[in-house]
């Protein structure tokens, strides 16, 4: 939320379905009305005179400035994302992890307390675990499944959740209900990385999250073109913790990239629908693979919280899957992982996912190379895991290019 944008509440939204939001929520048209919204690609907005200038730069009224903190396309783009996940503001930042920044720094301080899945987005883990603890705030890592152990790691300077669900490349989901039941208990901040299933599947503050957070690289640009983040909360958080940060440390989002993700953001429900389904027929081929020993996908009935995961995310399973290909030795396992993989032609060997591209990866040498051994063990991660962010590709070309691989082993 750009402090000078107008608040979603006095826009004439009430009652609009999500999916016309995505197409329609936006800043008002410029006196030229364009019907796609303009790309307003400049660093800063002249004043009309200094005595407005200065009643701007104090706060006293609303105006453009500098686009470090305010842009109408960036404030487009906050608009309909707010909208979309039933927040009342939004801020976008330079990236998914700006966002994770830019949370941590308007909420806590030193000597703050996070208790946070160790299954999230490795660079959460880097941020929380070392940098933010370089500066005092500890950070407790707990069973993304098992909310005992969340329950039993908070403390009196508890100030901060920390979930992702589902999580990647395993798909474990976590109850965010039931997280939020429990952080409102000790008046701690739920904060959900809502990336993977987007406000398309799933809405987090509906459910009681107080702050969504989200990388725009992945599914909301949804072809792979920019990296963008942003974080939705309530009016007063956003004003009152984020846009100071914003203002003071400048991890904006760029008018261009905003503009990118605004218009990815119109084919995100299409997106989202036709992306599950095809990674659904896909995992249920896979499960029955001889080659394949097991698949992770919430939305398979094998899935452990299958039931919990169609409850939170509208009935569908997302877009990404993984699975282990059958193997007895760790090094029979990453020579058959790394077979299977190269053998494609048509999927993309690459780390991203959200594409409209189909992307395939080996977790346990890339995204999470950087983890012992033991530590990828206890994660469940192991040599013979193959991820697959499913894209928009005919399934059965799908289906042909992975059987290149596996039949090849
Ligand atoms: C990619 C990703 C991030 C980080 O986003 P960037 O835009 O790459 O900074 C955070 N969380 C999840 C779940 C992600 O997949």
């Amino acid at each position: 939320m750009s402090s000078n944008s107008e608040s979603n509440s006095k826009k004439p939204y009430a009652g609009l379905h999500i999916d016309t939001l995505a197409v329609r929520a936006a800043v008002d048209k410029s006196q030229y009305g364009e019907n796609s919204e303009a790309l307003y690609l400049t660093s800063s907005f002249t004043q009309p005179d200094s005595q407005t200038a200065a009643r701007r730069f104090s706060g006293e009224e609303d105006g453009y400035i500098y686009s470090r903190f305010t842009n109408p396309t960036v404030a487009s783009m906050e608009q309909r994302l707010a909208l979309l996940e039933g927040a009342q503001a939004c801020i976008g930042t330079s990236s998914g992890m700006s966002a994770v920044l830019l949370l941590c720094m308007g909420l806590l301080k030193s000597g703050d307390h996070v208790i946070c899945s160790r299954s999230v987005f490795g660079s959460t883990i880097k941020l929380l675990g070392s940098e933010f603890a370089k500066f005092g705030v500890e950070t407790t890592f707990v069973s993304q499944t098992d909310i005992t152990e969340w329950e039993a790691a908070i403390k009196p300077t508890t100030k901060l959740f920390f979930a992702e669900t589902p999580t990647n490349p395993l798909t474990e989901v976590c109850d965010i209900k039931a997280l939020s039941h429990l952080a409102k208990g000790c008046g701690a901040v739920l904060a959900v990385d809502n990336c993977f299933c987007t406000p398309a599947l799933q809405r987090p503050i509906l459910l009681g999250a107080d702050v969504v957070v989200h990388s725009g690289t992945k599914y909301l640009d949804g072809q792979g073109r920019v990296v963008a983040g942003a974080l939705c909360a309530s009016e007063q958080m956003v004003r009152e913790k984020f846009i100071p940060v914003m203002r003071s440390a400048g991890m904006s989002l760029s008018p261009f990239n905003a503009w990118v993700v605004l218009k990815g953001m119109e084919t995100l429900s299409i997106r989202m629908q036709a992306q599950s389904a095809q990674a659904l027929s896909f995992a249920t081929w896979l499960e029955t693979h001889p080659k394949i020993s097991r698949v992770y996908y919430p939305g398979l009935e094998s899935h452990p919280q299958h039931d919990l995961a169609m409850a939170q995310q509208s009935g569908l399973g997302g877009a990404v899957l993984s699975f282990d290909v059958k193997a007895s030795t760790p090094e029979e396992a990453r020579r058959k992982a790394f077979t299977v993989i190269d053998k494609t032609q048509l999927m993309s060997v690459t780390a991203n996912l959200g594409d409209v591209k189909t992307i395939i990866t080996h977790p346990p040498s890339t995204s999470h190379g950087r983890l012992t051994e033991e530590q990828r063990h206890k994660a469940g991660i192991e040599q013979n895991l193959i991820r697959i962010a499913v894209g928009l590709e005919y399934l059965e070309d799908l289906k042909r290019d992975l059987s290149l691989g596996l039949d090849a082993i």
